[in-house]
């Protein structure tokens, strides 16, 4: 009898021991979790941030995280215009997969159903993916992937939410009954501040929420709206850019400053912390600068927002990855915004598999070598009735009112040479691609998904402008 209590206390025992040594291991692995940061901008110019070349504009807090980390010298967005860039950022997906290749419906007209307008119930986000790693999960700012109640944020992985309901906001004021780009600022954690200057005021938001989480691994959606319009300032930095002639751009290199400043911010307190160096900070825009609207530039590339050559879709993108990951260095192919949801949830010690069907892929082992090929075979863009093609340093366009066009980005990055008649062969091949894949994407817009591409033609197809690159 004693023999067999010592035998099942002995039992006991060890089943304790082999617990506590696993809750340690969990909670090694969970503290090994790095933080994740999507710094946004929006409508910001490929040439407007010093490390993509502006000698106009200073940034230096958005250089430090290049320097610090990876530049991305071929980085592109799933779209031209905001809102499926931001369905493609959110998700890892191509957002044509689902539907989604245009900005939601502005107009109120009754035959869009706003109840359909927005991401895709069934879509999963990395806020989704992360919250189930048992990531705190934090939007601050824009959203624009829908303002019906089911399409909230707060429904979509984001467990803190500091938003407004639509694509753009007035930075310096709102109104209680307000709507548009005048409505009241929400949030499910606290009630909002009156707007001193929105960039601020979101810098704010993002340092308070360090603060709360830095002892627990979090995701932050950094999503600011500068320097899309309203055009608007303080007077304070505009006085730093009285130099700049064209008013327009002046407000412009304003706003781009005041969002470096806060980008500092942010930096600081994770400094402050001592979690900078187990942080990982992506800055990126969600399409090209609109040269004509906000007065940005985004030379040395041809086209803007809106537009399917590079000027519409390679944004200033950058990583600052963890202190043990790769730093100081360019790469040189071809990666998009896609790609950051499986880079996140392979960090954080998930997994990826085929059934998630994401259009996106792991980036670190190609920046740390230890992958040598280029990480995607080609990539696709479908905006309304516009498509194209990226393979090798070859890219094809197809627009709806004229015949292909092909470039070399190596030999001629800012798309000024069209060499279809030169390569009829890889035009009709790549062409055959892009139509294959084109016409192969689950039509859900048929049935009942999203139906504001119904009869949509864009504006910007309509007016397909092929601007000249400035420098
Ligand atoms: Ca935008």
């Amino acid at each position: 009898m004693k023999r067999i209590i010592l035998s099942r206390l002995f039992i006991f025992t060890i089943s304790i021991l082999i617990q506590v040594a696993f809750s340690i291991v969990n909670a090694k692995e969970k503290s090994n979790q790095p933080n994740f940061i999507i710094i946004l901008a929006d409508d910001l110019g490929y040439g407007d941030v010093g490390f993509t070349g502006s000698t106009q504009i200073k940034t230096p807090h958005i250089d430090r995280l290049a320097s610090d980390g990876v530049i991305f010298e071929q980085g592109y967005v799933s779209s031209a215009v905001c809102a499926p860039s931001r369905a493609g950022l959110m998700t890892g997906r191509n957002q044509v997969n689902f539907g989604f290749d245009n900005n939601l419906p502005v107009s109120t007209l009754p035959q869009y159903k706003k109840e359909n307008s927005g991401l895709p119930l069934n879509e999963k986000t990395i806020a989704n993916r992360l919250e189930d790693l048992g990531y705190v999960t934090g939007l601050i700012g824009k959203w624009h992937l829908g303002d019906q109640e089911h399409f909230h944020p707060t429904k979509r992985g984001f467990q803190e939410v500091w938003t407004y309901p639509v694509g753009g906001h007035d930075y310096f004021k709102s109104k209680p009954d307000g709507r548009g780009y005048l409505a009241p600022l929400e949030s499910n954690y606290k009630e909002p501040q009156a707007i001193t200057y929105l960039t601020d005021d979101k810098g704010d938001e993002c340092v308070d929420f360090i603060k709360r989480h830095k002892d627990e691994p979090f995701f932050l959606y950094a999503s600011f709206n500068a320097p899309h319009t309203p055009m608007q300032a303080t007077e304070d930095d505009i006085e730093l850019y009285l130099h700049v002639e064209n008013k327009k751009r002046r407000t412009y290199c304003a706003m781009v400053h005041r969002l470096d400043v806060n980008i500092g911010r942010i930096v600081k307190e994770l400094e402050k912390n001592k979690i900078y160096d187990n942080t990982v900070i992506v800055f990126l825009s969600d399409n090209g600068g609109p040269c004509d609207s906000n007065a940005s530039i985004n030379a040395p590339y041809r086209g803007q927002k809106g537009i399917l050559l590079e000027g519409g879709v390679r944004v200033p993108y950058t990583i600052k990855f963890t202190k043990s990951d790769p730093s100081g260095i360019t790469f040189k192919e071809p990666v998009t915004s896609l790609d950051l949801t499986p880079t996140f949830v392979s960090m954080a010690g998930g997994e990826i598999t085929e059934a998630d069907e994401l259009d996106g892929i792991n980036l670190l082992p190609y920046v740390s070598g230890d992958i040598a090929n280029a990480p995607h075979d080609d990539l696709k863009w479908r905006f309304t009735i516009s498509a194209t093609m990226r393979e090798g340093d070859w890219k094809l366009i197809r627009l709806p009112d004229r015949l292909p066009m092909l470039y070399n980005l190596k030999e001629d990055p800012s798309e000024l040479n069209d060499l279809a008649a030169q390569h009829p062969e890889r035009v009709i091949s790549m062409l055959k691609k892009l139509g294959d894949w084109d016409v192969t994407r689950p039509h859900e817009w048929f049935k009942e998904g999203p139906n504001w591409r119904k009869n949509q033609i864009s504006k910007y197809d309509k007016d397909y402008k092929l601007v000249q690159p400035k420098k």
